[in-house]
């Protein structure tokens, strides 16, 4: 007899949707966290009467629409019945976007982008239309791939799949340039590429189409009181349905017995399991929290040559400017140049010279006082930008308010508080590998069957989060609890999945 089912490690979004999950189906789980508080990058923090988010600003897959039964995150609130606790705010234009001389909103629908774009540059417009229908293409042979895969041979898949067999090695620049030949229209396309990590020239064509169509068809949202709602709420789901959490309790091994997994060591306290789904770093769990010795070689070698995501330096401000008569957008991408690679290689470089703006008061004033906003200004830079953080933090911040001023005016002068979050900030709170903000690069050579599985190779041991399948980002480490979830049960295909949690819901245990 074990302590529990199910043993999850970390409470970001991708072990607490595996986790709700689990314990929905009638699984014993227990979800350690060493923070003080659950979400991970989607966590939130309070200062004076401020309500920040520490890392998330935007996120997809939260609408009722969508293939069988509403987008991923909807489906999970859902079958956790706490669909009720929680609000999303859909953002239209999903983002807006200044580069030197012209800017302009990202609207959602195809149909709406391709008339705000094809005005713009209207000799591009059927080539940017059959980009964007391929995308879409993309995104929906993605959507029904798991379960294609489980019934059809390899040939038929490439026939029922064709567009993600003809891409799954491309980037976005490859597929890009066929479409489009303007570099200022090119430039615009890739407006949102901080949101992966990587520029054009590097990010695969096929998570980039996941995600664009993401926000742009299936709706761009902000939730309601901030993401540390979402992670409370699937919290009090996996509550609801008998699992347990604990905060302050840092997994230090993964126990052992007879080549498969027998529990998890936390300070002096064992908590035994016959499974455990990690939501930390795959190369951590694997190599140090269970030891190389329980892994094939070759196994141990693919996770030590995975190349990690960039990391994050964000400024969290008040002001009482009022943003609303600016007309600033709830979240806005400011390049100084069109030419996203150039703009990468200065990031890799440890300078500052573009930035996001994120203005969630925008949308939930309630966040600050009455006549005050808060303003995230966001760039990736790499860990390894400066020696110690802690010095250069101040100049970093300074350097994107200073950037951000181009775009609001006195905003300098209107500051009321700030506080730096630094990528030894992001690692301190999430232990993720140097910060990395996406877990790893979602480059073609790293995603898709190249991405480390959901399943490792040893008995008893799976993974959730941004360092497996799919990816980085809310929506992708939300589709990876889920993929986790359906390995644990035996599962393989998601229509079945749904449909046994569904009975329970119903009343009728599977
Ligand atoms: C600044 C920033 C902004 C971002 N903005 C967006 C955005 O707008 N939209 C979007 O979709 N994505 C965004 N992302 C990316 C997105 O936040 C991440 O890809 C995603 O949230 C990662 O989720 P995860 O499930 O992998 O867990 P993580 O968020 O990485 O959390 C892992 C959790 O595990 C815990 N943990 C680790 N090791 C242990 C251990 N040994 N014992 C116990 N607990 C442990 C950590 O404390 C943490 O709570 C952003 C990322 C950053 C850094």
């Amino acid at each position: 007899m074990t302590d529990y089912d199910v043993i999850v490690i970390g409470s970001g979004i991708g072990g607490l949707t595996a986790a709700g999950l689990l314990a929905k189906a009638g699984k014993s789980v227990l979800v350690l966290e060493s923070h003080d508080r659950p979400g991970g990058y989607a966590h939130g923090f309070k200062r004076k009467r401020y309500h920040f988010d520490a890392g998330v600003h935007l996120i997809s897959g939260c609408g009722p629409r969508g293939y069988r039964g509403g987008q991923v995150i909807h489906k999970v609130l859902r079958a956790l019945a706490v669909e009720d606790e929680i609000q999303f705010i859909g953002i239209d234009p999903f983002s807006h976007a200044y580069y030197p001389g012209f800017n302009a909103g990202l609207p959602q629908s195809i149909e709406n982008f391709i008339a705000e774009f094809g005005r713009r540059f209207p000799e591009q417009r059927q080539g940017l239309n059959d980009l964007t229908q391929l995308c879409l293409q993309v995104a929906e042979e993605i959507t029904v791939a798991d379960e294609m895969m489980a019934e059809v041979d390899h040939e038929q898949a490439q026939c029922l799949l064709p567009a993600l067999f003809k891409y799954r090695k491309s980037t976005l620049a490859e597929v890009a340039e066929r479409f489009i030949t303007d570099p200022e229209l090119l430039g615009v396309f890739a407006s949102n590429w901080p949101y992966l990590g990587l520029p054009p020239s590097e990010v695969s064509f096929v998570y980039w189409s996941t995600m664009l169509i993401g926000y742009m068809v299936d709706g761009a949202y902000y939730c309601k009181g901030g993401f540390q709602r979402l992670a409370d709420t699937l919290v009090n789901g996996l509550k609801c349905h008998g699992g347990e959490i604990r905060f302050k309790a840092k997994a230090e091994k993964i126990l052992i017995e007879d080549g498969a997994v027998a529990g998890v060591v936390v300070k002096d306290q064992r908590f035994s399991a016959p499974m455990v789904i990690s939501n930390a770093d795959i190369r951590h769990t694997v190599c140090e929290m269970v030891g190389e010795q329980y892994f094939p070689p070759r196994y141990i070698q693919r996770i030590k040559k995975m190349r990690h995501s960039l990391s994050i330096f964000v400024v969290y401000l008040a002001t009482d400017l009022d943003l609303t008569a600016m007309n600033l957008a709830h979240e806005s991408f400011c390049y100084s140049d069109v030419d996203h690679d150039r703009n990468f290689a200065r990031t890799v470089d440890g300078e500052i010279s573009w930035l996001s703006i994120t203005a969630p008061t925008l949308v939930d004033p309630e966040l600050a006082p009455p006549g005050q906003h808060l303003l995230m200004l966001t760039t990736l830079l790499p860990y390894q930008a400066t020696e110690s953080w802690k010095q250069a933090k101040p100049g970093y911040m300074d350097a994107l308010i200073e950037l951000a001023g181009h775009y609001i005016p006195g905003l300098r002068q209107h500051i009321l508080f700030s506080e730096g979050g630094s990528p030894a900030t992001m690692r301190r709170y999430t232990q993720n590998y140097q910060g990395a903000a996406y877990g790893w690069d979602v480059s073609p050579s790293q995603v898709g069957p190249a991405r480390i599985p959901n399943q490792s190779p040893l008995k008893g041991l799976c993974f959730a989060g941004h360092w497996t399948s799919p990816g980085g980002g809310v929506y992708g480490v939300s589709v990876s609890g889920v993929q986790a979830a359906q390995k644990v049960l035996g599962i393989s295909k998601q229509a079945e999945f749904w449909r046994q949690l569904n009975e329970v819901n119903e009343g009728r245990p599977s």
